[in-house]
């Protein structure tokens, strides 16, 4: 199938974006990478009046480190995250997780605002952001606003970001001194949406921050398995199992890959497996 008819408009100025985002008549919907916006055109599972194409936004594709946190632009695309010196550094979690994200093709042109923004349950990056309590910007004609990645996944293709908004920048906190990172997950091919996965942040002081992707209606934080886990600081056999057991708390959706019960069998594996791989 091809795409509804559209408008295309290619702003060079983030007040010309606004400006556009601001038009109800226009029926706006933003275009960064278009790795899966425009399959979900084609397949009308999209069907913008105006498609406002974001790449001539120069501010939105600019990597910020401040004294505590690193600031990625919007536009960033994958490949670049990938290699980023800064990231390697300050966000290790992310540089680990990247080659996990869809294919090379795919990394070329998908943005992390793209990743962000898109909120599928099965994406990596939105589960990275909850387990290292990054904060999204938000920007729109009323001004800028952050909010925390923990009340920005509303659900499936769902997020806090509202129709007349567009997501600027995410900003990370810099990895401390002490701090390990855990993340697994089970495909059926290398590249493909993962069936499960979980992403894993450990604190100096052995606070841990866990985040589920794939098995839920968005990414998710599993506090029952954090209270579990936080403050242990040999991680045995039994607690490992204590923490699977207290998967319980969420509630787990099939997709096309797999049922819930599936995907709570693999939830465990993935859980068990991150946490003997933290480094
Ligand atoms: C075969 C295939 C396999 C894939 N596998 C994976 C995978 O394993 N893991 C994974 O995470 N992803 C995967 N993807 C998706 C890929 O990562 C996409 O690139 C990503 O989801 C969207 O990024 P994009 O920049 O292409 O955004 P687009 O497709 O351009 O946009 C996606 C959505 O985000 C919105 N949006 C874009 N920018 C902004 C912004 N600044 N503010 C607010 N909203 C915005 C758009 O309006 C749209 O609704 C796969 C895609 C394909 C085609």
């Amino acid at each position: 199938m091809k795409a509804p008819d559209f408008s295309y408009e290619k702003p060079n100025s983030l007040s010309d974006v606004l400006n556009l985002l601001s038009d109800d008549n226009l029926e706006c919907q933003l275009l960064a990478g278009g790795q899966s916006l425009m399959p979900m055109m084609n397949f009308r599972m999209a069907s913008p009046g105006t498609l406002v194409d974001l790449s001539g936004i120069s501010e939105l594709s600019v990597i910020n480190v401040t004294d505590d946190a690193i600031e990625i632009g919007a536009m960033i695309r994958y490949y670049e995250l990938q290699s980023h010196e800064s990231i390697k550094k300050h966000c290790p979690l992310i540089t680990k997780v990247l080659p996990y994200v869809a294919h090379a093709a795919i990394r070329n042109r998908g943005t992390i605002g793209g990743s962000i923004g898109l909120s599928d349950p099965a994406a990596e990056l939105p589960a990275v952001l909850l387990c290292l309590d990054a904060k999204i910007e938000i920007t729109s004609q009323n001004g800028v606003r952050l909010e925390p990645a923990s009340s920005f996944f509303k659900s499936i293709y769902e997020t806090a970001c509202e129709t007349d908004e567009l997501i600027t920048k995410i900003i990370l906190p810099k990895a401390q001194t002490g701090q390990l990172f855990g993340f697994h997950e089970i495909a059926r091919r290398h590249g493909d949406y993962a069936m499960a996965g979980v992403c894993i942040a450990q604190d100096a002081d052995l606070t841990r921050r866990v985040a589920f992707f794939g098995v839920s209606s968005s990414a998710i934080r599993a506090f029952g398995v954090e209270k579990i886990l936080s403050g242990v600081s040999e991680l045995s056999e039994n607690i490992i199992l204590d923490a699977q057991n207290s998967l319980d708390e969420i509630e787990f959706e099939g997709d096309m890959n797999a049922g819930p019960e599936a995907k709570k069998h693999i939830a465990k594996i993935v859980l068990a497996r991150a946490l003997k791989e933290m480094k």
